[in-house]
Parts: structure tokens; C-alpha cells; sequence
């Protein structure tokens, strides 16, 4: 059994009697309890998943679409039941568009920017290798999956205390203000509600889960697949620990670049330009 939300308030607050952090009071007051559960779901075959978006097949898309393709975020919001509040502060984003400049900050190739400078990019969690937001969970809400690399969050165990929001240099997390079951009009009845995914609640903070659930099926991510299905191809998923896999491919045969990656996270989504 592991820590619920009220029994890891009442640990906080005898740390806070003791002067303990959250995780050592943890570690003090419920020792071993805190491995993070999704035993639901079976080990996939990748250990290093990643993605190759491909910005230029992007934009080609978006330029042939009225309104832009918004495909990929359609799917994945679909999928996820994630909430559109219709306010943008409070907006709960799994998968979005950027302007380049703001995604790319410190880009150093002027040149690469010039077309691109205020085209959207499509974003979502890097599932970092060396994930900030990981090491400041209290409660190991969000863990990495030694097995693959998945950055996955646990939002029975997440208490809201958001420094995973402030611990991650990217922004690609968001916390839920609503009740996400209530928001969408047509609830996709498998999620949250799949016993192999944790049931999501208000107060919690959310992210992209690169599919865990789908792959374990051995589906692609939905926005993968979303992709796919408009003949765009512009994002690609594979195992990057595997030499010969589709993204190592694409990696040998392009420039790719990475979100801030002077930061050292090592991010696991790579930008073909
Ligand atoms: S992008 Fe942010 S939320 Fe995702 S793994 Fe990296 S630090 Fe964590
Ligand atoms: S990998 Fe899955 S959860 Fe992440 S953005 Fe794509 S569809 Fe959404």
C-alpha cells in the first residue's frame, strides 16, 4: 500500500514538527512506501523513448490547412480528456504550439531562425534523461521509469505543492484548477478511468505521458499516430538506446536540435530544422 494524499499530509505535518523535508519525512515516517505504483502496465520493449518531430513537415502542413493543423494536440487531448477551461491562464497543456524564438531561445545559428522565428513549434515534456522535475517531487508523484526512460507522474500521489512546475525549464507542465472528468463533452470512457492509469483529480499537476498506456498496447502515441493518419509524418517515435531504430535513423541523417539543452536535462524530443 502506498502514501495517499491525506496520510502524506499528516506525515508533513509531523516533519514540519520534526523540521524534516517532505521526502525525508517520508523516508522517516513511511519507509518504502513510496515507490511509484502503474504496476498495470508491462514493460514495453523500448529502454530509451524518444521523439523526432520534423518542424518542416509541420509547417508544410499547417500551410495547407486553413487554421493550421492542430491534429496531433486534437488526438492527444481527445485521448487524455484534458480540459480546455477557456482561459489561458489556466489552460492544462499536454501537447501545444510555440513560436520558435520561444521554444529555441538560445539558438545560436542565426540563420536557422530567419524562416522560423515566429512559426509554431509543436511542444510537450522532453521526458527528460536527467529530469529536474523528478528530484524535487516530495512524494515521487512524478518518477522516471528506469526501464524506458518515461517521465510519468502518479497523480494519486501528487499533493499540488508545484515544484515540479518551478523545477522544470520548460513549462511543460500545468496544474488542473477543474475537474478534467467534468470538462470535455465527449469523455473517452478507458481514461482516466483504465485501471492501468492512475485516476486524475483536481489539484494536481499534469503533463504529457508519451502514451504509456498506448505503448503498452504497443500503439504509437496518439498524436504520433494522429500525425500519421493526416499523411503528414512529421513526428516520429522510437527507441533511441537502439542504434537501428527509425529515430537513430533520423538522426544520423539530419541536423536535429534540442530545447535548451545547455541545461543538461538531455532531452528526449529532438527538432529536425
Ligand atoms: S520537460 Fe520538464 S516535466 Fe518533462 S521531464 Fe523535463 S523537466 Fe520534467
Ligand atoms: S506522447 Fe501522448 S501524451 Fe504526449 S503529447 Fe503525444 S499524445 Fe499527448
Amino acid at each position: 500500500m502506498g502514501v495517499d494524499r491525506r496520510e502524506f499530509l499528516k506525515i508533513a505535518g509531523m516533519a514540519a514538527l520534526f523540521g524534516l523535508g517532505g521526502k525525508a519525512a517520508v523516508d522517516i515516517f513511511a519507509p518504502g512506501e513510496v515507490e511509484a505504483s502503474m504496476e498495470g502496465i508491462p514493460l514495453t520493449q523500448g529502454t530509451r523513448w524518444a521523439m523526432v518531430i520534423d518542424i518542416r513537415k509541420c509547417l508544410e502542413k499547417q500551410a495547407q490547412e486553413k487554421d493550421g493543423c492542430k491534429a496531433c494536440m486534437d488526438a492527444c487531448h481527445r485521448v487524455h480528456n484534458v480540459p480546455d477551461w477557456g482561459n489561458p491562464k489556466h489552460a492544462i497543456k499536454w501537447i501545444w504550439q510555440e513560436s520558435f524564438e520561444h521554444s529555441f531561445p538560445n539558438q545560436p545559428n542565426p540563420y536557422i531562425t530567419e524562416g522560423l522565428k515566429h512559426q509554431p513549434v509543436i511542444l510537450l515534456c522532453n521526458h527528460c534523461f536527467n529530469p529536474p522535475c523528478v528530484r524535487v517531487c516530495p512524494t515521487k508523484a512524478t518518477f522516471k521509469r528506469e526501464e524506458d526512460g518515461i517521465v510519468c507522474m502518479d497523480m494519486h500521489r501528487c499533493i499540488g505543492c508545484r515544484f515540479c512546475m518551478a523545477a522544470c525549464p520548460f513549462g511543460a507542465r500545468s496544474f488542473n484548477w477543474g475537474d478534467p472528468r467534468k470538462a470535455p463533452k465527449e469523455l473517452n470512457p478507458e481514461f482516466p478511468t483504465n485501471r492501468d492509469y492512475p485516476e486524475r483529480s483536481m489539484g494536481v499537476v499534469e503533463k504529457c505521458d508519451f502514451c504509456v498506456e498506448r505503448i503498452a498496447r504497443g500503439e504509437l502515441p496518439a498524436c504520433v499516430e494522429a500525425c500519421d493518419k493526416i499523411k503528414a509524418h512529421a513526428m516520429t517515435f522510437g527507441d533511441l538506446a537502439d542504434p537501428e531504430s527509425n529515430v537513430r535513423k533520423l538522426l544520423r541523417e539530419h541536423y536535429t536540435i534540442r530545447r535548451k539543452a545547455e541545461l543538461g536535462t538531455e532531452p528526449n524530443i529532438f527538432y529536425i530544422v
